[in-house]
């Protein structure tokens, strides 16, 4: 029998990982990207000496999938202590997780985030959430996150100044309206491992996965235009038949019935700063004040200075240049920082899908469209990196039964 020829579209983490699993199983194939390098939305700039993230996001060490296809070791990790520095009124308070940072136990206690009994459901929701299943998570009835937390008992304050900025950075949304069982799936995830970025860049992640692969797998700055069934049909016009393609982006841009279907995006803003302040690299920051613009930041050393990247979720109606100097004011104003240079500034409209249902992953029993075309990616399940390597799994591998069985097993 000839091998079949197989198609993804798509070299971010999800199309990355469905490569791995078909050449796994001896198949080739062809990788697509319109872009100019592996990656998708885990990229970096590397310019000067400097590294700049596409976007402040973390690679949670807990996620089932990261431990499979990745190997933390040589990706060479920074881990974030498990906590955060909250400014709140000027004044930073640290608070975090006590039992796997004995350093924060002190600054947890004394800190005004929060009164004693939220510090206490703050642990009693680390160990419900430890004792729950993926599969319990994601069987559950979703409310927002909002209700989530005021159901279990959390005072709004607590809220307000933790719960709010913290998972804003992580959603990419001020309401907390994202789903009950995203929050408890991140938030089992955070306290059962560390959040981490490799020291050379998220890219890292992508350049990882991608060196398991052929060179001669890859095509890129090649956009595909369309899928017609077996005939997908590239920018310049020509075209090309295959016998199994994997769409590992949002197909409603490719198939012409899908149109209507089209994601809602999350969109965020991603500000680096030289700086003089000294601040500790190993705790994410956070701004407690409704009235401030910035999120979140984080510092990092590199070519021996510090540099401050900073997130923007919010919308406003600045420019660019009129954003940068209130992003300088606020830091100054609401944290006592003082940042000089902006050196890098990151617009990211598409960073992750709105979606009002998430599930832990897509089995691969539902990962086929048509006979011929397999969808991945991270949308289809809960815009995370896990999702994005499993969904990438599932598709490859529900073409792997296709071509053997002529049938998809409809377990798992
Ligand atoms: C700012 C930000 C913060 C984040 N934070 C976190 C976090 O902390 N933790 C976490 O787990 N996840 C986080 N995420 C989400 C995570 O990055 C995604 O879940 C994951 O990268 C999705 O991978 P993907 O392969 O599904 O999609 P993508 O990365 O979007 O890959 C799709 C690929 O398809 C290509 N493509 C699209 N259309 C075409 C076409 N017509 N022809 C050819 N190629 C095409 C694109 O160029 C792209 O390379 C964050 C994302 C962003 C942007």
């Amino acid at each position: 029998m000839d091998k079949p020829k197989i198609a993804i579209i798509g070299a971010g983490v999800s199309g990355l990982v469905a490569g791995i699993n078909l050449k796994n199983a001896g198949y080739n194939f062809d990788i697509f990207d319109a872009a100019d390098r592996v990656g998708g939305r885990v990229k970096t700039d590397y310019r000067e000496g400097f590294k700049f993230d596409h976007g402040f996001q973390v690679l949670l060490t807990a996620y089932p999938a990261a431990k499979k296809y990745l190997d933390f070791d040589l990706l060479d990790l920074k881990y974030f202590k498990p906590g955060a520095k909250i400014f709140k009124n000027g004044k930073p308070q640290s608070i975090g997780d006590p039992l796997r940072d004995i350093s924060l136990l002190i600054p947890t206690i004394i800190s005004n985030i929060g009164s004693l009994s939220d510090k206490l459901k703050i642990l009693k929701l680390r160990t419900h959430l430890q004792k729950q299943s993926f599969d319990s998570i994601f069987r559950k009835d979703e409310v927002t996150t909002l209700e989530y937390l005021k159901e279990f008992g959390f005072s709004d304050q607590v809220i307000h100044d933790f719960f709010k900025p913290f998972f804003t950075g992580i959603f990419l949304e001020t309401e907390l309206k994202t789903s009950s069982r995203k929050f408890e799936f991140v938030y089992k995830m955070f306290t059962e491992g560390y959040a981490t970025v490799p020291k050379k860049g998220i890219q890292a992640i992508s350049n990882q996965l991608a060196a398991k692969l052929d060179k001669s797998n890859f095509h890129f700055n090649t956009a595909i235009e369309n899928v017609n069934n077996q005939t997908i049909r590239f920018s310049d016009g020509k075209t090309s038949t295959y016998d199994y393609v994997i769409i590992a982006t949002e197909a409603s841009q490719l198939i012409t019935n899908l149109n209507n279907q089209e994601i809602e995006w999350k969109s965020v803003e991603n500000l680096y700063f030289k700086t003089t302040s000294n601040l500790s690299p190993s705790l994410i920051n956070l701004i407690a004040d409704d009235q401030a613009l910035i999120n979140n930041f984080h510092t990092e050393h590199q070519n021996n200075q510090p540099i401050i990247s900073v997130s923007i979720v919010k919308e406003h109606d600045f420019t660019k240049e009129q954003l940068i100097e209130h992003v300088k004011q606020e830091l100054k104003d609401l944290c006592h920082i003082e940042v000089f240079e902006c050196i890098k500034y990151f617009s990211i409209k598409k960073a992750l899908p709105i979606m009002v249902s998430v599930n832990y992953m897509l089995p691969k029993s539902e990962t086929q469209l048509k006979d011929h075309i397999f969808l991945a990616g991270d949308h289809l399940a809960n815009g995370s990196l896990n999702a994005a390597m499993l969904n990438g799994e599932s598709a490859a591998q529900a073409v792997i039964e296709k071509i053997e069985n002529g049938i998809i097993n409809i377990e798992g």
